[in-house]
């Protein structure tokens, strides 16, 4: 079927010369500064080394010794995952959107940018190497299984590792304006297009994993070529098809066994149905954001309605019933997948670190879909707390899951529990997680303000400089904040068209009573936003200014009432970070302590981990002691009045290891 072509088109050149930022969203200052700079000069450092195998007492990645053997650069045999070249290509695609940010950044060091660009020359040097004349890159492949190219889609990882490739070209592309590594991925994804398609002699294929899909629309925007985009659909309406492919495929004596016991059910992959007709999210959870973001890409240009009835519904599936209040998702480690709406378990949780960056980039390709606050809400929610649990203060220590409740003892001897961590992790053997996050925090501008037409639209609070061109005509505006800690957000116009621009502005969900002042006024209030968003379209000067006033009450929150998880039980907000109950503050036994109701609360600055604010609250606790197991006189559980110490969720594991807990006990005192 050919593509609807009745919306955008891409925005690249045909030839891919050269890409002019239609925005630059700089941070310069606060809390994202402070993540993004951790993310230039330990996170990037860190993982270079890391994939270069010179961590000691980390699990060896071989990511890059494997391009090396695949380059002829060193001799060996491939080891680690069969997807290690992601690794590799989400670290370059982080490094990319760094040397954007140093493009942009004039305080960036100046000897760490030259350090970033030699690596990347480096990296970029070997994975042209390793390239094959056709255009085929895949290091498990070429090293280990030559001849056996594209014999088992649903678990070999080639398109997702291309996808990641391509994106990561993309990336370096954008902020080096080198090249070498874009005319990489375009010749791999030709090479791909060749192999797979309707027409006679190519193969039905798609994705065990997805990733290639999301990936192919960035090659489009930034090649201008419309074929990438024809292939990104293509894959995505193969989805689902029966027979199977994959069932196909795995009859074939060409079929190559990649695991054992690899997960045969098409709903892990999401191909139990084609992606028009899905509606709720199943599977593997990474797997199913990514497919969402492709689908939302794509609904982006084509404006389907029955893509777009899709993504309402998945959206709706995953953030309404299926979602941690931390914005994890993926409530069991069997499969890394969903199970069923409102089964959400807090000890047993997977919540994988790359899940929630999935649910944050589905947000916001929604959110340019249908301009509604609710997606940047839980945008934010992710990212304050599921994604960022992910990355210690210091930036080189991990969590690929992310519990919402932990015990080391239990961990230590329960095999449901094998999978959670009490302690950070210097690297892993599968590393997915800690790249995807760099590439996230990397990349946070293009996620934080949107421009369109005569439109800026800001969905999250920093503090920075937005330098956006309206209709050929120049626009930069200064925030400043020190959110999410505090609840002012200062928006100043420093230079503006001669012409009308609407300066939209998200009011977040969680708080009723936002009020917007203009040059001082209070101008605004929720009853008067669209979907969430107040809109001041009108001539700007400079000098005008836009001032966001949130509230930032502590709010003790609870769960429907189908979490039986979490029945009874309360969580602690301020503003967008969710708190929890560590053992280091509170001691052990966190499942006795209860958070009085009503409870006073006095908020602290936090400087051992990173300047955080520590939530102080009313708590009772019930002893631990008790003359026999079970007893039927109440008496025996005596228990009193304490001082309970809230720390944010993502902040926990930073000290010494001990229990943890976001699910309070609630309404004792
Ligand atoms: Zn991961």
């Amino acid at each position: 079927m050919p593509m609807q072509r009745n919306s955008r088109l891409p925005e690249g050149s045909a030839d891919g010369e050269s890409v002019e930022d239609t925005i630059i969203v700089t941070i310069e200052a606060g809390f994202w500064k402070r993540l993004q700079d951790v993310t230039f000069q330990a996170v990037l450092p860190y993982q270079w080394r890391a994939l270069n195998d010179e961590i000691p007492d980390a699990p060896p990645s071989h990511s890059i010794e494997n391009l090396r053997i695949a380059a002829g650069l060193s001799s060996g045999v491939y080891d680690g995952m069969v997807f290690q070249d992601s690794d590799v290509a989400k670290w370059l695609e982080a490094a990319g959107h760094a040397l954007r940010c140093a493009r942009n950044d004039e305080t960036f060091p100046q000897t760490l940018r030259e350090t970033l660009e030699a690596w990347v020359d480096e990296a970029v040097r070997v994975v042209a190497r390793a390239q094959a004349p056709d255009g085929y890159l895949n290091t498990y492949f070429t090293v280990a299984k030559p001849g056996r190219r594209w014999t088992n889609l649903r678990d070999a990882h080639e398109l997702y590792c291309a996808g990641h490739m391509i994106e990561a070209a993309v990336a370096v592309f954008r902020g080096t304006g080198d090249r070498r590594l874009l005319d990489v991925a375009i010749r791999l994804a030709d090479h791909i297009g060749s192999v797979f398609g309707e027409e006679d002699g190519k193969k039905p294929g798609y994705p065990g994993h997805q990733e290639i899909e999301l990936a192919l629309v960035k090659l489009a925007s930034v090649t201008g070529a419309w074929k990438y985009l024809d292939l990104a659909r293509y894959f995505l309406e193969e989805r689902g098809a029966r027979p199977c492919y994959f069932d196909l495929e795995r009859q074939s004596k060409e079929y190559t066994v990649i695991w054992d016991d690899a997960e045969t059910n098409p709903a892990y992959h999401q191909a139990h149905l084609p992606v028009r007709q899905q509606r709720d999210a199943v599977g593997h959870a990474v797997r199913a954001m990514y497919q969402c973001v492709a689908m939302a890409d794509v609904a982006l240009v084509t404006r389907e309605p029955e893509l777009v009835t899709a993504c309402h519904a998945l959206w709706e599936s995953v953030v309404d019933r299926r979602m941690y209040v931390t914005g994890g998702i993926g409530s069991t480690r069997h499969g890394e997948a969903f199970t069923t709406d409102y089964d959400l378990p807090n000890d047993t949780a997977y919540a994988e670190t790359c899940a929630s960056i999935g649910l944050f980039m589905f947000a916001d390709r929604m959110a340019r879909l249908d301009q509604d606050t609710r997606y940047a809400d839980a945008a934010e929610r992710a990212l304050y707390n599921g994604i960022l649990s992910g990355l210690s203060i210091s930036g080189d220590r991990y969590f690929y899951v992310n519990p919402l409740e932990v015990v080391p003892s239990e961990c230590d001897v329960k095999p449901s529990l094998a999978h959670v961590k009490y302690r950070r992790q210097n690297w892993y053997g599968c590393a997915c997680c800690p790249p995807n996050i760099a590439r996230l925090l990397a990349s946070l501008g293009d996620y934080f303000v949107r421009a369109e037409a005569s439109t800026v639209t800001i969905d999250h609070y920093f503090s920075g400089c937005i330098n956006a061109e309206l209709a050929g005509q120049r626009m930069e505006i200064e925030l400043a904040t020190r959110y999410p800690w505090e609840g002012e957000v200062h928006v100043l116009v420093r230079e503006a068209p001669t012409d009308s621009v609407g300066l939209v502005i998200r009011l977040p969900g969680w708080c009723e009573d936002a009020d917007v002042l203009l040059n001082g006024e209070s101008i605004a209030t929720r009853s008067a936003a669209d979907h969430g968003y107040i809109e001041l379209r009108r001539v700007w000067v400079a000098g005008d200014e836009i001032t966001l006033v949130i509230p930032m009450t502590v709010q003790v929150i609870r769960a429907h009432p189908a979490v039986r998880a979490d029945s009874g039980l309360v969580a602690v907000r301020r503003g967008p970070i969710v708190y929890c109950l560590e053992e280091q503050d509170n001691g052990p036994d966190l499942h006795l302590v209860s958070l009085a109701e009503p409870s006073a609360f006095s908020l602290d600055c936090d400087s051992e981990l990173g300047g955080v604010t520590v939530i102080t609250a009313d708590g009772y606790r019930q002893s631990a002691d008790a003359e026999t197991l079970y007893c039927h006189d109440k008496r025996q559980l005596a228990g009193q009045a304490c001082k309970l110490i809230l720390i944010p969720y993502y902040a926990w594991a930073n000290r010494e290891p001990g229990e943890m807990r976001v699910w309070i006990a609630g309404g004792s005192c």
